[in-house]
């Protein structure tokens, strides 16, 4: 596993969470909106609105959920399950680089 590659990964997810409040998406929308008014476009912009909505209430979670996976890779613990201490699958570390548990703990706390 490289764990640089994971790190900027992390980085790079933090940057945009911290760039990118969620503010110049919404506003950026509400123009659209003023401009054409077209049922298909409003349409499309209410989603653009919900979705940002819906990612700011995440963004918190997943900022502190990077800063920890950072901690890890600084530790040398990045990658372990915290659940099971097995090691995280590479394709599920790349997907969710901040992710703590590995699938088979994932699929436990659903259920
Ligand atoms: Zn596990």
């Amino acid at each position: 596993m490289d764990l640089e590659v994971y790190r900027e990964a992390l980085l790079r997810k933090k940057q945009e969470l911290l760039g990118g409040s969620g503010v110049r998406p919404l506003q950026a929308t509400m123009e659209n909106n003023s401009r054409q008014g077209d049922m298909a476009d409003q349409a499309s912009g209410n989603n653009e609105v919900h979705i940002a909505l819906k990612l700011r209430q995440t963004d918190a979670k997943i900022l502190q959920a990077i800063e920890d996976a950072l901690q890890r890779v600084e530790k040398g613990t990045y990658g372990s399950c915290r659940d099971c201490g097995h090691p995280i699958a590479d394709a599920r570390l790349k997907a969710i680089p901040w992710t703590r548990v590995c699938i088979n703990c994932k699929e436990k706390q659903k259920a």
